[in-house]
């Protein structure tokens, strides 16, 4: 055997093993109803974790007939009796192919010749191609999803489709129900005073520098080739108007004082980030969500993101803030189980002041995205000393009661975090307002102005 061959059987005998420990160490099912009562969310994560275990497999096919197994030893023996074009092709991060059709697996020996099933094999039927595209990524391995992938389907000519995202965050619980993945894109038609996100405004890439996290190592001043790094009174300045935006001296700087911000990706690339985590939200009933920025404005890349994950029966989620033509909301309604939909302001003029957008187009859509019959939750930012007013209260309940499929409505406080932010990119920030951060009880009594109305996530 190459050493390539045997580095490869070690990486994934030590995956089993890895697993094998993880499921000792978890309670499963059987945790006390006392804590599934506290933190439903904690048990469907951990319900995740063993569901993920139970999955994980290693497969080889033979015409009909699929021979699964757990265990490193299994895999070992197998590979040690099997000839070299049977093993592992080649050790590369998403290269590598371990499941492929083979012609002899051996399950036709006599007994007591390898067959596979005295190695620890279990052999029936093969799978779906969903479920083998799945146990492929997991194992990462690319070119046996590719290789069940269905021809020609519409689902293929979404993947190669690239879009902006400025975050994909796993594990979210805040945007939809259960455990999600949220995809943040690029771009947003507001200019919300309190925004949370001021980097994903700009369709373009931003650089976010953090000089307390600087430790002077100097590497990019030697990058920049525009020299936009500089010493000014002592302290490490960039200077933004000198700066390209090219994102060479963010890769340079091991302390992450300096950021890259907005990747290009492929759809494909997103859904397969997405799949890791698809056992939990099996059993959290939890998703995928498209947030922002303004997901409709990168119109092709959130259906094509939508489409796929509706191919792979996941339960879709977009926030949207409603400010967009009609058609791009109606295509993403096409594969979405539920809008998050903001609600900024009851007042048009101060809609306007507070956002640069009047709100009669959002209304509009949100009319019409109700007629679809998609449920509805109204997201709220409440932003103390703007909005915080008993007519906007009034205004969220009679929305929401109007609505024949509004789910309720959510109370976004304001916090802090928008304004850091704000510094860290070097952002414009004469529109932007200082609010404090209401305390809990604020937080409480606005929550009962909106009841009956009220969606608690
Ligand atoms: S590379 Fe990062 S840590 Fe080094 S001087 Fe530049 S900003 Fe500071
Ligand atoms: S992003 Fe490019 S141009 Fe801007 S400071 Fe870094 S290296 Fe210089």
């Amino acid at each position: 055997m190459e050493w390539r061959d045997r580095a490869h059987i070690w990486i994934l005998a030590f995956f089993c093993r890895k697993r094998r420990v993880s499921r000792s160490s978890l309670p499963g099912l059987s945790l006390p109803t006392s804590l599934s009562t506290l933190c439903p969310k904690l048990l469907c994560a951990l319900r995740g974790c063993f569901a993920s275990w139970r999955r994980t497999r290693i497969i080889m096919r033979e015409g009909n007939v699929e021979y699964r197994t757990r265990k490193a030893q299994a895999l070992r023996s197998f590979c040690a009796n099997s000839a070299s074009h049977r093993l592992p092709q080649k050790i590369g991060a998403r290269s590598c192919r371990l499941i492929h059709p083979i012609r002899d697996v051996g399950h036709d020996k006599p007994a007591g010749q390898n067959r596979p099933e005295e190695q620890g094999w279990t052999s029936g039927p093969v799978g779906a191609h969903s479920d083998l595209q799945q146990i492929a990524r997991r194992w990462k391995l690319m070119s046996m999803a590719t290789a069940v992938a269905e021809p020609n389907s519409s689902v293929d000519a979404d993947a190669s489709i690239k879009g902006r995202v400025f975050d994909i965050q796993r594990f979210s619980i805040h945007d939809g129900p259960g455990i999600r993945t949220t995809v943040f894109m690029k771009g947003c038609p507001l200019r919300c005073a309190w925004c949370h996100n001021p980097e994903s405004i700009s369709m373009g890439q931003e650089i976010s520098f953090l000089p307390d996290h600087c430790i002077g190592c100097g590497y990019c001043f030697r990058t920049c080739q525009r020299n936009a790094h500089q010493m000014i009174d002592g302290r490490h300045v960039l200077v933004r108007d000198l700066c390209a935006k090219c994102g060479q001296c963010a890769t340079e700087c091991y302390a992450k004082a300096l950021e890259f911000v907005g990747r290009d990706v492929t759809a494909r690339e997103v859904i397969d980030e997405v799949l890791r985590d698809k056992p939990f939200y099996d059993t959290s009933h939890g998703g995928m969500t498209l947030s922002g920025g303004e997901p409709a404005l990168q119109i092709d890349f959130a259906e094509a993101l939508l489409r796929m994950a509706r191919e792979q029966k996941l339960h879709n989620c977009v926030e949207t803030c409603g400010f967009c033509e009609w058609e791009r909301l109606e295509r993403m309604a096409a594969f979405v189980d539920l809008f998050l939909y903001d609600y900024k302001e009851t007042d048009p003029a101060r809609h306007r002041e507070m956002t640069g957008v009047s709100n009669e187009r959002i209304l509009e859509n949100l009319a019409r995205l109700d007629q679809t019959g998609i449920p509805i939750i109204l997201r709220c930012p409440i932003i103390p000393g703007v909005n915080d007013r008993d007519d906007h209260f009034e205004g969220i309940r009679r929305l929401a009661a109007r609505l024949k499929h509004c789910n309720g409505a959510e109370i976004m406080p304001y916090h802090r975090l928008g304004e850091s932010k704000t510094q860290r990119f070097g952002l414009d920030d004469k529109r932007r307002i200082s609010a404090p951060t209401p305390d809990p009880n604020t937080v409480e009594e606005w929550k009962r102005k909106i009841e009956p109305y009220l969606f608690n996530a």
